[in-house]
């Protein structure tokens, strides 16, 4: 029915039109994405676990729907894939982790369930940088991923297999999560859309915790359209996460059709500083001349307080982190070390076995910071930046409706360049911590290619749930740059 190019170009709107008129069933297409990922996975390592029978069962009640001639729901029969951070009843799900290695959870996450409830059909569970601790993948406990778009190159991370499935077409859309930028600089590597909402617009439940007052899901796809659609589709209060926000859910796809002349767009010069690549700079710039182009003001504002965002973060989110992480002991989840004679052996030697060296420095660097003595000068001290630092972009949107930066400071970097140095791993966040640390939704749009054709992402920021503007600004930029 399709060709392996075919299936690589689809659209949500796209597949769901085709099996409303009958062209293919929602079965097929599912076999058509596994061959296009046994085709392509091999050489990129985007999937963990494959979930075949969950992902027929689907596509064939969707099937059943189209023959009987009903409607069907918004993303009817769209092959997706979740980031193996979400919890998915009976299918594996390891958080990129030795620790969970064999882990079968009980439940589904909040999010996926609500993909399901609309159609999609989940193909697997993707690779990610371990517990999301990472801007590369490569802290991944099975393999790493590559870069669909240079394979001698890293994805991003931690949600690297999440951009990858979508860029290399083994996937409609997927869902990754991102602490401090891991939906939107994988977004910005691979070439493709990565959105991360505000914080309380999306349900945390069944979300692997790493640091829980910066976690958030969100989705990832080719357009922004798509991206709209699938935030419509998880966004919205949940019972079981008492932070998820009571806040009503626009139609965001509606919205993107809204004229965007007159709308404010803030430059911060903070994000054009030293360390920012001059090809990344330019194509960020071109792409907000045509902003400018389209009729927005383009207006200077001032973030001072963001030299301080990337300690602020390691801070805050080791610190989360190593209170989190205290759960997997050997008794209740997953991995436990063979051998121990007593009951703190066996913690010691199971945590020892279980946790990659990330992982590890991260739950020594957090409890450090949380330790007596230290508390007041480390984690105070950050929590009351963290302040300063939303408050430089309340002040900022009080001026203008969105910010336009750069998602990273480079394009993708080369598979093991940064391994050995986790600082200059943790530097390359510089631009999208901030977001994290003040709750606002951003997201990555690709905005060109640099000269080794390595794709470049524009971020746009937006206001406490208002996704519906920034996913406005976005879609018309995309819009005038094809
Ligand atoms: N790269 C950042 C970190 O390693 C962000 C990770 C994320 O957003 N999950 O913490």
């Amino acid at each position: 029915m399709t060709a392996a190019t075919e299936v690589a170009s689809l659209t949500i709107d796209g597949v769901r039109n085709a099996i409303t008129e009958r062209r293919f069933t929602a079965s097929a297409l599912a076999e058509e994405f596994y061959a296009q990922i046994k085709r392509e996975d091999p050489e990129i390592g985007a999937f963990l676990t494959l979930s075949k029978e969950r992902a027929a069962a689907k596509a064939a009640e969707i099937d059943k729907l189209a023959d009987a001639g009903k409607p069907l729901p918004p993303l009817a029969g769209v092959p997706v894939a979740i980031k193996d951070v979400m919890v998915t009843r009976g299918v594996r799900t390891t958080a990129g982790s030795k620790i969970l290695e064999n882990f079968l959870p009980p439940y589904d996450c909040t999010a996926v369930a609500r993909m399901e409830a609309a159609g999609a059909v989940m193909l697997g569970k993707l690779n990610c940088d371990e517990f999301a601790m990472g801007s590369s993948t490569e802290n991944s406990a099975y393999h790493p991923v590559r870069n669909p778009r240079d394979k001698s190159r890293v994805p991003g991370g931690s949600s690297g297999g999440s951009a990858a499935a979508v860029a290399a077409g083994m996937a409609v859309a997927t869902l990754g999560s991102d602490t401090g930028g891991s939906i939107r600089q994988p977004a910005s590597f691979c070439g493709v859309v990565g959105l991360k909402p505000t914080y309380g617009r999306v349900s945390r439940y069944g979300l692997i915790a790493f640091a829980s007052s910066l976690d958030h899901i969100g989705p990832f796809a080719r357009t922004v359209k798509e991206a709209a659609l699938v935030l419509r589709t998880i966004a919205g209060r949940d019972p079981m996460d008492s932070t998820s926000a009571d806040v009503p859910v626009p139609d965001y796809v509606a919205e993107l059709e809204k004229p965007v002349k007159g709308l404010r767009v803030g430059v911060a010069k903070e994000y054009f500083g030293a360390g920012l690549d001059p090809e990344v700079r330019a194509a960020v710039e071109a792409a907000i001349q045509k902003l400018a182009e389209l009729g927005c003001a383009v207006v200077p504002v001032s973030l001072p307080h963001t030299e301080y965002a990337i300690p602020t973060y390691y801070i805050v989110a080791t610190a989360e982190a190593s209170s989190n992480l205290a759960r997997y002991d050997g008794v209740r989840y997953g991995f436990r070390a063979r051998g121990a004679r007593t009951l703190s052996d066996m913690y010691r030697l199971s945590r020892d076995g279980g946790f990659g060296m990330e992982v590890k420095r991260r739950i020594m660097l957090g409890t450090y910071a949380l330790s007596a003595g230290y508390y007041d000068a480390y984690y105070l001290k950050a929590q009351k930046v963290r302040t300063l630092l939303t408050r430089d972009f309340d002040e900022a949107f009080r001026k203008v409706d969105v910010i336009a930066a750069p998602t990273c400071p480079t394009p993708a970097f080369r598979l093991g360049e940064k391994v050995n140095d986790p600082l200059a791993m943790y530097l390359a966040d510089i631009y999208t911590v901030t977001a994290n640390l003040a709750g606002i939704p951003g997201i990555s749009v690709p905005c060109g290619e640099n000269h080794e054709k390595l794709p470049i992402g524009l971020q746009l920021l937006g206001r406490h749930f208002d996704e519906a503007t920034m996913l406005r600004v976005a879609h018309a930029y995309e819009q005038a740059r094809n």
